[in-house]
């Protein structure tokens, strides 16, 4: 009987190569979570992901109707869940103006936040009752989160504020969670805040009840995927040079992909309310560590205060 893992985002970038990580191991079955089904049967196509090891089921992290929808499908199918992972994203640094998610709210944080925590909230009843020893939620994070680390340093910083745009209920004229004027980076970099915030605070409320392992990581500077399609084209072509040789933080897509599946399924991996790297500087066969997560991201009020907000941004409160 093979494990079951669901992927958020498994159609391109990390998520994808993460999906034929597991796969190629055999005693996975993932199912891909994707908004584009047939983008993502192409792609597991392209990589090689023989076609009994995984399913495509539809959903809009945007879209709170479309995460509870994908919940009662994956419900209906039967399956056990013995992982999620939390992988899907957008970053639109061009932006002049916020777009909106169905419900109003600022696309970027409602699509990698907002749905994630819905996602989690709902699932973790499935994980529950995985027979599993350890059963895993997984969230991507990213050292942009991070000032306190050199590749966190460049601004726009991330900064929740005193989530005043949260308390106001995040739609028009809110689009920032600290209440403040539009800027499309900090958006992102914000929401990837919430992501650590919300692994952390999973495990402060749920680890020692249910056993769940709660953990995030940095995969390196997957300067590659398709993740920076919305950024000027010449930063497209640049960044990867950048990162290969100067910084050295360039990872592959197949690299940041082997990583996930090892936070996943790895028995070193078992530790909870914890935050993965593998160093900014990739070395030839580096190993993994904890990292300290920014202050804000360790910051136990903020944690929960983001809680209780999110919570009633997605009627689950
Ligand atoms: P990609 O853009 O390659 O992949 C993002 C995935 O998310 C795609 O499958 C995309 O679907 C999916 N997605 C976007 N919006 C939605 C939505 N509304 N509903 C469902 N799926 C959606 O990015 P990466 O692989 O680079 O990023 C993956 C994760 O890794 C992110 O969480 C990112 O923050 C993190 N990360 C990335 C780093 C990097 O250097 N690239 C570094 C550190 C962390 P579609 O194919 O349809 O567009």
């Amino acid at each position: 009987q093979k494990s079951t893992v669901v992927i958020t985002g498994a159609s391109s970038g990390v998520g994808l190569y993460a999906a034929k990580a597991l796969a190629q191991r055999g005693n996975w079955h993932v199912v891909m979570a994707c908004r584009n089904l047939e983008k993502a049967q192409n792609a597991a196509q392209e990589v090689g992901m023989p076609e009994d090891s995984y399913t495509i089921m539809h959903i809009d992290l945007g879209s709170l109707e479309s995460v509870r929808q994908f919940v009662a499908k994956f419900r209906e199918s039967g399956k056990s869940l013995d992982a999620l992972v939390c992988n899907a994203a957008i970053y639109m640094p061009l932006l002049k103006e916020p777009l909106r998610s169905p419900e109003g709210y600022e696309l970027s944080v409602a699509t990698n936040h907002l749905g994630h925590f819905l996602l989690s909230h709902l699932m973790l009843e499935d994980l529950k009752h995985s027979s599993a020893e350890s059963p895993r939620l997984v969230i991507l994070g990213t050292v942009t989160h991070n000032p306190d680390e050199l590749g966190g340093k460049i601004p726009p910083r991330p900064d929740l504020g005193q989530l005043k745009g949260f308390e106001a209920g995040f739609k028009e004229p809110h689009s920032m969670i600290d209440g403040k004027k539009f800027e499309p980076v900090k958006a992102y970099k914000d929401s990837k805040v919430c992501n650590v915030l919300t692994m952390r605070e999973l495990h402060r409320r749920y680890h020692e009840s249910t056993g769940i392992v709660f953990s995030s990581l940095y995969p390196g500077c997957v300067a590659d995927t398709p993740l920076f399609r919305n950024h000027y084209p010449l930063f497209q072509k640049i960044f990867p040079l950048f990162q290969k040789h100067i910084t050295g933080g360039y990872v592959s897509q197949e690299l940041s992909g082997e990583r996930v599946a090892a936070v996943v399924a790895d028995p070193e991996y078992s530790q909870s309310g914890v935050y993965w790297s593998w160093g900014n500087r990739q070395k030839k066969d580096g190993k993994s560590f904890v990292q300290k997560v920014s202050p804000q991201a360790r910051d136990d009020q903020k944690g929960e205060r983001m809680w209780e907000l999110s919570a009633k941004l997605v009627g689950v409160a």
